[in-house]
């Protein structure tokens, strides 16, 4: 395995199409466990960490750029970008203990498709958009679009993100991530809700709903939207979006929380983060 460190999109790409089988990381905290636990090896390992454009937090008329590569830590310690996504960055926040979140990066979370990724609800409930590179150019496509199933992506061999596109929220929204894990922290959500509302003072005018966890890829959940916009936040509200969010789960049942468990778990972080972005918003408690 041949480890390679190039300095510029362009580069990572010829990399990448002159050595079929290699592969891209950025903190390596997935690849390296997965490659000692007898997963193949890649030809040639790319270290996307040295791309400036991939390390980078930009904000620029309304629009936040974040690289791919860039570590967490870089996101939560950013105050205007925190104060901008207090849910995105709380997510961000969760990956891991200190040392993961100075190399796990959004790309990373994203790419390594995992049901259980902690950023991704909270991107998606932010209409992120994922910025990749081709074999010879890029597209943009909402994140949604990019796992397709546990491990799964949509991307091409040869693809990686370069970066995520986030528009600033207009004014009297916010959005809140929550989790339940079955210790207090260092462990994989069993269930993950994001949520993101538009407050016109008590009164809910645009929301999204978002579950991690508890399906093979984040799902919205349109009914509970549904419910949210034009209420008030009142306690049928409320019930009405956690009946929906457990009743969309699609989850596993193992060692780690029964099917039962999760649908529940679902429907009460939904409710609980519906409740903290309208605060955070200005609005309905
Ligand atoms: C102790 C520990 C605790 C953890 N806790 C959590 C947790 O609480 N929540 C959570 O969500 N995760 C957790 N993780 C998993 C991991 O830290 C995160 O998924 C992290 O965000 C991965 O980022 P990375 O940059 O290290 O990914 P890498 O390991 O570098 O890459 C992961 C995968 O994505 C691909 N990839 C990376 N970047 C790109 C890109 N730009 N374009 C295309 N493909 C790319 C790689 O090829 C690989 O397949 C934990 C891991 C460990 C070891």
């Amino acid at each position: 395995m041949r480890y390679a460190a190039p300095t510029t999109v362009d580069e990572a790409r010829d990399l990448l199409t002159g050595n079929p089988g290699s592969r891209v990381f950025a903190g390596a905290t997935d690849l390296i466990p997965q490659i000692r636990a007898g997963r193949p090896e890649p030809s040639v390992l790319v270290d996307l960490k040295r791309i400036d454009q991939l390390v980078s937090i930009t904000e620029s008329d309304g629009r936040w750029t974040v690289g791919a590569a860039t570590p967490t830590s870089a996101l939560t310690g950013n105050d205007a970008f925190t104060a901008a996504f207090p849910g995105l960055s709380e997510a961000s926040g969760l990956i891991g203990s200190d040392q993961i979140q100075n190399r796990s990066s959004w790309g990373g979370n994203l790419c390594n498709a995992s049901p259980a990724a902690d950023s991704v609800p909270a991107l998606v409930a932010n209409d992120a958009r994922a910025v990749i590179a081709t074999g010879d150019g890029t597209r943009t496509v909402p994140v949604e679009e990019i796992v397709t199933g546990p491990g799964q992506t949509s991307l091409a061999d040869g693809e990686f993100v370069v970066e995520f596109e986030v528009d600033a929220p207009p004014a009297a929204t916010a959005d809140a991530y929550l989790r339940m894990i079955p210790r207090t922290e260092m462990d994989i959500a069993v269930a993950g809700a994001a949520v993101r509302l538009t407050m016109d003072g008590d009164t809910c005018t645009a929301a999204s709903v978002v579950l991690g966890a508890v399906a093979p890829t984040v799902i919205r959940v349109p009914e509970a939207e549904a419910a949210l916009v034009g209420s008030t936040l009142d306690d049928d509200t409320l019930a009405a979006v956690a009946a929906a969010a457990s009743a969309a789960c699609d989850p596993i049942d193992d060692k780690r929380g029964t099917v039962e468990y999760r649908r529940q778990v679902a429907g009460v972080l939904a409710k609980r983060a519906a409740t903290i972005a309208a605060e955070r918003a200005g609005g309905a408690s």
